[in-house]
């Protein structure tokens, strides 16, 4: 038995299902705001604002008669980001239908019908280096 049993501290907040933080799928990403703002049938939502720091593995709809609707934002965000650097852009803004569903009296299930607008900029690592982990040298 010489197995270790020290594990490298992560600071950085559990993104995707606790295990990875946002900088692990997405290392080529500097940094991000996000701003999701929720479209109901007849609510409307105040916007949520996210960084690269706190950024949720998903959104939650807010739907009271929703199932297992919300946004994913992993295959979303991967994208949106991959189109990007193919256009060399930084900002961008794209809507998105909840992809939950609602009980209906009259039918088993109908489509929710909230949806998601985000907006926001990127700013994409320049250098693959430049990961925000390394100590930068210190000045002589
Ligand atoms: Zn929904």
């Amino acid at each position: 038995m010489s197995d270790s049993s020290e594990k490298p501290v992560r600071v950085a907040k559990p993104f995707f299902g606790g295990a990875t933080s946002f900088q692990d799928v997405f290392p080529n990403v500097a940094s991000i705001r996000l701003t999701v703002r929720e479209i109901g049938t007849d609510q409307k939502f105040e916007p949520e604002e996210y960084t690269e720091g706190d950024m949720p593995a998903g959104i939650h709809c807010r739907n009271p008669r929703c199932w297992l609707g919300g946004l994913r934002l992993k295959p979303f965000l991967k994208k949106i980001f991959a189109d990007l650097q193919k256009q060399g852009k930084t900002a961008f803004e794209k809507s998105a239908l909840c992809c939950g569903h609602e009980e209906a009296k009259t039918k088993p299930y109908r489509r929710c019908l909230h949806s998601f607008t985000l907006k926001g900029s990127v700013e994409f690592k320049k250098d693959k280096r430049e990961t925000g982990k390394i100590a930068v040298q210190p000045k002589a």
